[in-house]
Order: C-alpha cells, then structure tokens, then sequence
C-alpha cells in the first residue's frame, strides 16, 4: 500500500476521489519461488480493491524474506490498453485526486523538466497525486546527496521550492500518467482529468519497467537492460 498522505482537504466538503480504496475480501497469499534468489518460499499477496468512482483493482506485493527482494505492481482490469492521463493541478485540493500507479507508469511534470520512468525497483502504489510528488521530493533529496556541488544543490533547492509552492496549491503545472500496459490511472474524470488513448508508435517509445538480466558477458557484472517495446517483447 502507498502512503495517504492527505485525506480531505478540511473544507467540509468532500474532495473530489478523495475516498480511499476499500478492500474487497480478504488478501490471498501464493508461495512462488523467488526470482532473484530462488528460495522456494517467497510469497506473493494479492488484495483486490474497490476506488470509488474508478472500479477494481488488484494490487499484488511479492516478497522473499530469504533475500529482501520486495516486487508491488497494481492491475487495472477496466483498461488494459496504452493510456494516458493527465491534470492541470492548481489548487491544494487537486493533492488529494487519487492515482494508481504500476510498475509500467512513467509519471511526468513537464513544466518543471520532472521525469520518472519504469525502473527495476520501480513502486507501484495506490496514492494520491500529493503522493506522488512527494516521490519526486524524494529523488531531489536523494540528488542534493549524490550531487553536493554549489551548482547542483541550488538547482535542487529551486525545484525543491516549485514543487512545494505546487503542493501547496500557490503554483500551477501539469502532471502526466502514461502506462503502455493501462495499469495506471488518475481518478478524476473530466473536466479536470484528461484520458487519452497511446498510439501504438508513441506506446513502444515508453519504457515498461521490465528488464532483461543480461549475464551475456561471462565474468561481467550482471546488467539491468530496459525493456523499451512493449508490441515486440
Ligand atoms: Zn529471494
């Protein structure tokens, strides 16, 4: 499960999709071997979930307690083709619109160059979209570590600020959801959520967050190789 780190905005009216997920039943637990390590029980929960005004989806953690290797994604049956959602956010209650987000998303904020593409560890979570820029203020954080210089650190320290002052509801900017697998969502509806269908071309340009273990290279460290087409696996 994401983090909520905001229920309803405090006006006394309800927010919009501001409810959180229900649960439906109870998880189910899988013993699966692990991929990573191949101890034979690691497990896989899965929990299906009711979002209100948006439908089902299945969220799934598997995890091996053997090596530590934690895998969530989320399944979106009511979509399931290359998709596209994307908001205007210039408001604080805009924070509280709920998002799925799988593990094939790349989440952007054009207007301030903000991009984060399917990675290896990459989270899938049901947030909101408070939630997911907080993951951005996160990567500056982990930036402003990796990269001390003057010139970095004040390049981070600006974005930093933008990004707050959009959190806050005192700046405007636009922040997109592609998924070439439809697997992730921002649950708002129209006017304020714009959903677009994906063209096959544009589709395979997406990243998918599945990788190849390429170990081709005998005596060479095993690399992490994106998988870039999703129509040519
Ligand atoms: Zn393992």
């Amino acid at each position: 499960m994401g983090a909520h780190p905001r229920g309803r905005d405090g006006s006394g009216e309800p927010a919009i999709s501001s409810d959180a997920p229900i649960s439906r039943g109870d998880p189910s637990y899988v013993t699966a071997p692990c991929p990573v390590c191949a101890a034979p029980d690691a497990t896989m929960r899965t929990i299906l979930l009711e979002v209100p005004y948006f439908g089902e989806v299945f969220e799934s953690v598997f995890m091996c307690a053997a090596c530590g290797f934690r895998h969530a994604d989320t399944l979106l049956p009511r979509i399931g083709e290359p998709t596209e959602f994307s908001i205007r956010l210039t408001q604080e209650r805009d924070m509280v619109i709920r998002a799925v987000k799988s593990s094939s998303a790349t989440v952007a904020v054009p207007d301030l160059g903000l991009l984060w593409e399917p990675g290896p560890a990459s989270i899938a979570e049901v947030t909101n979209v408070e939630g997911l820029l907080l993951r951005f203020e996160e990567a500056i954080g982990r930036a402003r570590v990796l990269y001390p210089e003057p010139e970095a650190r004040a390049r981070a320290d600006e974005l930093s600020g933008r990004l707050k002052a959009l959190i806050d509801g005192r700046a405007s900017a636009t922040l997109v959801i592609k998924d070439p697998y439809g697997n992730s969502a921002l649950i708002g509806g129209p006017p304020r959520v714009a959903r677009r269908v994906i063209p096959a071309d544009e589709a395979a340009e997406l990243l998918t967050g599945e990788y190849i273990l390429d170990a081709s290279d005998v005596g060479q460290p095993v690399r992490l190789r994106p998988v870039r087409d999703p129509a040519d696996p």
